[in-house]
């Protein structure tokens, strides 16, 4: 049987010949029951010193919670980035727990009146995706007798190209169209708001340097541009994010030194401060999905594997978050990083549904019942971006390796 090839394991945990995050080995860390997410503290500072490093100090990180937002990892990330952006009234209470309302940012259509009044009452800054929400936040700021902190986000006329998940060159729910945005602006300066800039987000799960060295150029001088029009400078141009990583076969880093070195050349094009908002780039690769093997199987002349994890916990694994074609994350028996491939196999989760495959005919060494299986790069889009409470098993267990 033919295998299907698997996403690289990254080069932190490529190492021991068996699998160790921050110190333990997995064995060790799944004594604290399985299924489980680790996330390794030292493989996300190790993210900010080198996005510090790689980019001009002018350029503010910000952390996009909807990446991740176990409490533990927010409150370990906060004290080393800049400003944290959420996308609800839930991901706002828990960056309010961990980080200074005015370095808090609140992205997202459909904010209702609830969501606008916290924010506005807490003096997180509201990137404002519609004029109807403008004027509704306005209005919510009247009444409260509060000064609202408000930056336009901008649905930009280009995409970030090759990206995974694209934000922009098209009608949209996200933003106001480029067009708009100086008349939006400046009604929100009339009408006495503290107009905090724009937001201009154009795409996600970018590897190309070149593509994100376009998008950030292009977003610049749209900032620029649209401030002209309007007639005011933006305090910040939140530049959007959208940097990947490796997930899949084929699928190779983003060298995020070129784009800093390009970027420093940009940035004096506007006098005003900048921001990129980052979420799986800064957590996606310090994630580790480990689950036990309950049951071996064969079927036909293939072998399954039927772990206690599944779907339910990593819907993206399955191939059913975001992706056109399904294919394998990087995956490995725990305690035989090493060990030459012996059988191709399925491995699959307890769900009563053919959707919960975690990993599609991959060539692994033989593993047994009660043996750990490892899916890397699942820092991001993991436990929150489940359907946890789909059959009834219980919730996943997530920890901070090394806080
Ligand atoms: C989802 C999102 C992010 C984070 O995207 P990543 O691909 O995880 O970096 C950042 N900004 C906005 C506006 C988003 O919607």
């Amino acid at each position: 049987m033919n295998a299907k090839p698997t996403g690289p394991v990254p080069p932190d945990y490529a190492e021991a010949p068996v699998l160790h995050i921050a110190g333990r080995s997995a064995g060790e860390w799944a004594q604290a029951g399985t299924p489980l997410y680790l996330y390794d503290a030292a493989a996300v500072q190790a993210r900010i010193g080198r996005f510090r490093a790689a980019m001009p100090a002018r350029v503010a990180l910000h952390y996009a919670i909807k990446a991740n937002p176990f409490p533990p990892l927010i409150a370990a990330i906060a004290p080393q980035v800049d400003g944290i952006d959420v996308a609800s009234a839930g991901e706002m209470d828990k960056a309010l727990a961990a980080m200074p309302a005015d370095a808090i940012s609140f992205a997202g259509p459909g904010k209702g009146d609830a969501e606008l009044t916290a924010a506005i009452q807490a003096g997180v800054t509201l990137n404002l995706e519609s004029e109807g929400e403008a004027e509704r936040a306005l209005a919510i700021g009247a009444r409260l007798g509060a000064t609202p902190r408000l930056a336009v986000r901008v649905n930009p006329d280009f995409e970030l190209r090759g990206s995974g998940m694209k934000m922009g060159g098209r009608a949209s729910p996200f933003g106001v169209d480029a067009a708009r945005a100086p008349a939006l602006v400046r009604r929100l300066i009339a009408a006495g708001a503290d107009w905090r800039g724009f937001h201009i987000y154009a795409g996600s799960q970018a590897l190309s340097a070149e593509a994100v060295i376009e998008t950030q150029a292009a977003t610049i001088g749209l900032a620029a541009r649209l401030a002209e029009e309007a007639g005011a400078l933006p305090p910040l141009v939140n530049l959007g994010g959208g940097f990947g990583i490796p997930y899949f076969p084929g699928d190779v880093p983003l060298d995020v030194e070129q784009v800093g070195a390009a970027l420093a050349g940009e940035l004096d094009r506007l006098d005003t401060h900048y921001a990129i908002e980052l979420g799986r780039w800064l957590v996606g690769e310090a994630g580790i999905y480990l689950a036990r093997i309950v049951d071996r199987k064969e079927s036909q002349g293939e072998t399954f594997l039927i772990v206690d994890g599944g779907l339910h916990h990593h819907l993206a694994a399955t191939g059913n978050f975001g992706t056109v074609v399904r294919r394998n994350y990087p995956i490995a028996v725990a305690h035989r990083m090493h060990d030459a491939a012996e059988e191709v196999v399925n491995i699959v989760g307890p769900l009563c549904t053919p959707l919960d495959r975690l990993a599609d005919r991959v060539a692994l060494p033989r593993a047994a019942v009660g043996d750990l299986i490892a899916i890397f790069a699942s820092g991001a889009y993991g436990a929150s971006a489940s359907p946890q409470a789909f059959l009834g098993h219980p919730p996943v267990q997530e920890l901070l390796a090394g806080a």
